[in-house]
């Protein structure tokens, strides 16, 4: 029997593949019938886009590749929605980096985070 860590690792593959296989559709075609696992996208949520071009009408799961450690990941349709509507990202970035660079990075920020206030109130306590 597979260990449940081989079958997310199986999902995550085909999930990756079927991503890279709808990588051709054109998510701001006025006319495009949208295909299965598409997420509708709300044009008032992307209003705060300053640009000529043509705004998405939909979402699809999309295959990138981490700028850190080259790692191919699916970044998927539901947090492209989150990222362009809902924290207002504009709509020429896309994500860059991996779930588990970016956690990473995550972690090393709030570290350095904590040392940097830690040593403030150091200073704080010693001018007292
Ligand atoms: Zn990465």
């Amino acid at each position: 029997m597979a260990s449940r860590k081989r079958k997310l690792e199986r999902l995550a593959e085909s999930a990756l593949k079927r991503a890279q296989a709808l990588s051709h559709i054109d998510t701001r075609d006025d006319y495009a019938r949208l295909p299965p696992g598409a997420v509708p996208a709300d044009p008032a949520q992307l209003a705060h886009n300053n640009t000529y071009g043509r705004l998405p009408r939909f979402y699809l799961d999309r295959a990138i590749k981490c700028r850190s450690c080259g790692k191919e990941e699916v970044w998927p349709a539901e947090r492209q929605k989150w990222w362009y509507e809902v924290a207002k990202g504009h709509i020429h970035s896309t994500a860059v980096y991996c779930r588990a660079c970016r956690n990473e990075d995550k972690e090393r920020k709030a570290l350095a985070r904590k040392v940097h206030l830690d040593g403030l109130a150091r200073k704080r306590k010693r001018i007292r």
